[in-house]
């Protein structure tokens, strides 16, 4: 099965499994399979972050986001892989006690590496990163699999919260960054991955506007951290083409 082919019949599974329990709207259901035409990307510049916030022009509506927790912890119930920064390494080395780098790596990491197609489609960039294992028993073969998070608690709350991984900050954005006059641009969008009930429409963008500002943030210093990661050589990028 092609690639993308693949990508979608995931997606399907994923939000026919998220609709059983929640309310998905039929335009975001669509717009996650790709069955919507009618996609206008509107830009908005909020601290140092563009977000591209999709809008269905037939309805004449955006689609939103607010997070659902504590009712819903879909994202860590099925954690695709947790990519560590060079900061995440050094806060998790304290956050679970060990006294030493070299150990927490061997014990509560593995490597990763996975293909991440360009936002317009226009490259493949090839990534390899020290990510925090999701389970104890945890293979290669289940790196970008779906995984219950060893440290999700039957509250629903995250063992780790205060040191977790930058990554679990941000879903369901999904980030880059660009050069422009040799400074750095950060762009975020939303994930369609099927796995968050919380998209909403809206007649106006002005909803989420206090949701953007707060991520604005973390969104900034997690592109600035993975950079330095990499630079630093705690993980490497290739674009292949
Ligand atoms: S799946 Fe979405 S709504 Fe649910 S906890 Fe994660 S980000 Fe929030
Ligand atoms: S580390 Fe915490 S926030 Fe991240 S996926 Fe696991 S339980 Fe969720």
């Amino acid at each position: 099965m092609p690639e993308s082919q693949e990508s979608t019949t995931t997606i399907k599974s994923s939000i026919d499994e998220l609709s059983k329990k929640w309310n998905i709207e039929k335009p975001i259901y669509d717009l996650h399979l790709g069955r919507r035409n009618d996609v206008i990307d509107t830009t908005v510049k909020v601290n140092q972050v563009i977000f591209h916030i999709p809008k269905l022009s037939n309805n004449d509506l955006f689609v939103l986001w607010n997070c659902l927790w504590p009712d819903c912890h879909n994202c860590c119930e099925k954690q695709g892989r947790l990519p560590l920064t060079k900061d995440d390494i050094y806060t998790l080395k304290n956050k679970l006690n060990y006294n030493s780098i070299t150990e927490f790596l061997d014990k509560e990491t593995k490597i990763s590496s996975w293909n991440e197609p360009g936002s317009f489609g226009n490259l493949i960039t090839h990534i390899s990163m020290i990510s925090l294992k999701r389970k104890v028993t945890e293979t290669d073969e289940e790196d970008g699999k779906p995984v219950k998070c060893r440290f999700l608690d039957d509250q629903g709350s995250c063992k780790i919260q205060d040191g977790k991984p930058g990554v679990c900050w941000l879903y369901p954005f999904a980030s880059w960054m660009e050069s422009y006059n040799s400074r750095p641009l950060v762009h975020a969008t939303f994930q369609f991955t099927g796995d968050c009930p919380g998209f909403y429409l809206s007649k106006t963008i002005d909803d989420v506007l206090p949701v953007l500002n707060d991520y604005s943030f973390k969104i900034y210093n997690y592109n600035m951290s993975t950079n330095r990661t990499i630079r630093e050589g705690f993980g490497a990028t290739n674009i292949i083409y």
